[in-house]
């Protein structure tokens, strides 16, 4: 049987498609980069999420600046991601930043390479996101497809999920971002593709010591280098 859900499903995969295409086009006539891409699609699912919630009485996020809980996670990234941030860092951070960036890279990497989900778990708290300063995300308008899905009603049950260790904790959410982000982050994959560029998934602290090694990280991944070899950096199992 079908699902209910795929006409809306398609139709939306359909809008997402549109918008990256017109992305392209317009970067083709212009400066040729694929950040236009993936920057309007992600632009393009807040706007379809801001109307949803426009038209739904669904309840507002629990979630607020200064909370971080969520972001002492390790996370996966599409190659594309990886570039686009990697980019932004190589633009835009300090000398002195990116200096701090790779000394918090390699210690990370230092405590959790080969590491369990259960060992890395319980050393969390030592390991936040490489991006996060005084509970702020230094990459936030580039931050990834993943982080944007991310909501709570409940920050209370992140908290207690995050001192317990309790990965496995039921975090009440909404679902409408999970989904529009999954679908919009599928779409600018299928571009990439199309493409013939890399695809696949990195873990996030890898891809940017990876990256970060690169002169112009964007130039190798537009001319269809693999940059990553994404078998190799996903996190180990449980
Ligand atoms: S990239 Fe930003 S939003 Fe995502 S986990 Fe890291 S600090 Fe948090």
């Amino acid at each position: 049987m079908q699902d209910q859900t795929q006409p809306e499903k398609d139709a939306l995969s359909a809008y997402f498609f549109q918008i990256a295409d017109a992305a392209q086009k317009e970067s083709q006539d212009s400066s040729p980069s694929l950040f236009p891409i993936i920057r309007q699609v992600m632009d393009a699912a807040a706007q379809v999420l801001a109307s949803v919630a426009l038209t739904c009485e669904s309840p507002e996020p629990d979630c607020a600046g200064g909370c971080s809980f969520c972001c002492h996670s390790r996370i996966h990234v599409t190659p594309l991601e990886a570039v686009l941030i990697s980019t932004y860092i190589q633009d835009c951070f300090s000398a002195d930043d990116q200096y701090h960036l790779k000394t918090r890279i390699r210690d990370n990497l230092g405590h959790t390479r080969g590491q369990s989900l259960a060992q890395r778990v319980a050393i969390k708290d030592k390991t936040p996101c490489i991006f996060l300063d005084h509970h702020a995300c230094m990459v936030y308008d580039q931050r990834p497809f993943i982080c944007r899905t991310w909501n709570s009603l409940d920050r209370r049950a992140c908290e207690t999920a995050f001192v317990s260790g309790d990965h496995e904790a039921e975090i009440p959410c909404l679902s409408a971002p999970n989904y529009v982000y999954t679908l919009a982050r599928d779409v600018v994959q299928d571009v990439c593709t199309r493409l013939h560029l890399e695809t696949g998934r990195v873990e996030l602290v890898s891809a940017m010591d990876q990256c970060l090694k690169l002169t112009d990280a964007a130039d190798t991944f537009t001319k269809g280098v693999t940059i990553f070899d994404s078998g190799k950096l996903l996190l180990p199992p449980v």
